[in-house]
């Protein structure tokens, strides 16, 4: 359905707002070459030198996960585009947001888990943002989303702000799983800051004996 509204558009570029010559992303090639481009650490997503496997930070500490693919960073135009989808209802930018995600996923999971939110924020939201980048992203990359797996039995406070020590407490014992999970699964939000929340999954997952956790994401910040 968003598909059909983001075709419906007219063909002016989000960014420049220059007329557009084609419909496959909404901005055009002047803008998209200008998106910021970055080596990572596969493992944890953070910025680095060059792309490695796993970084110094992943060395020492393993994240919970097994790796993560990200579009960029909390910068322009990802900060913009993230906010206009969220927060300004333009819902349709899940479609060319995962397709940029699409395009740096090798091997993807056969199964996508969106975080859950709780019915309460979904409830005054209107829509889970994580689901609807979960089911663009599953149908770009031909396998299937499962958004009633994971539920968030609780309502967590706002975990903007708050250091990684504290979103973790607040979070402990918010999730629960539905049915038994496939060894193979990949988590899909929109924003990872601390990974507190995904670490809080991934727990939760491999005590189900889940043995591969990928995580897809459109922006990866370092949080505090
Ligand atoms: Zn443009
Ligand atoms: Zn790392």
């Amino acid at each position: 359905m968003f598909n059909a509204l983001f075709q419906a558009l007219p063909l002016r570029c989000q960014l420049c707002h220059l007329r557009l010559d084609q419909r496959n992303y909404p901005w055009c090639k002047t803008c998209f070459q200008s998106f910021p481009k970055q080596p990572r650490c596969q493992r944890c997503g953070l910025p680095t030198a060059y792309t490695q496997e796993s970084c110094g930070r992943c060395l020492r500490k393993p994240p919970l996960w097994d790796r993560l693919v990200c579009v960029g960073d909390y910068t322009f135009p990802y900060d913009s585009l993230l906010h206009k989808f969220k927060y300004k209802g333009q819902y349709w930018l899940s479609s060319p947001l995962s397709n940029l995600l699409a395009d740096n996923i090798e091997n993807p999971a056969p199964i996508l888990l969106p975080v859950p939110m709780h019915w309460t924020r979904r409830l005054l939201r209107g829509f889970n943002h994580s689901n609807l980048l979960a089911q663009a992203l599953a149908r770009q990359l031909n396998v299937n989303c499962d958004s009633g797996l994971l539920i968030r039995t609780k309502a967590t406070p706002q975990q903007q702000g708050l250091t990684r020590k504290k979103r973790l407490s607040n979070l402990k014992g918010v999730f629960q799983i539905s049915s038994p999970p496939p060894e193979h699964v990949a988590l899909v939000d929109d924003v990872v800051t601390t990974g507190a929340t995904l670490a809080e999954l991934s727990l939760l997952l491999r005590k189900h004996g889940v043995k591969h956790i990928d995580v897809y994401c459109i922006v990866r910040s370092q949080g505090k």
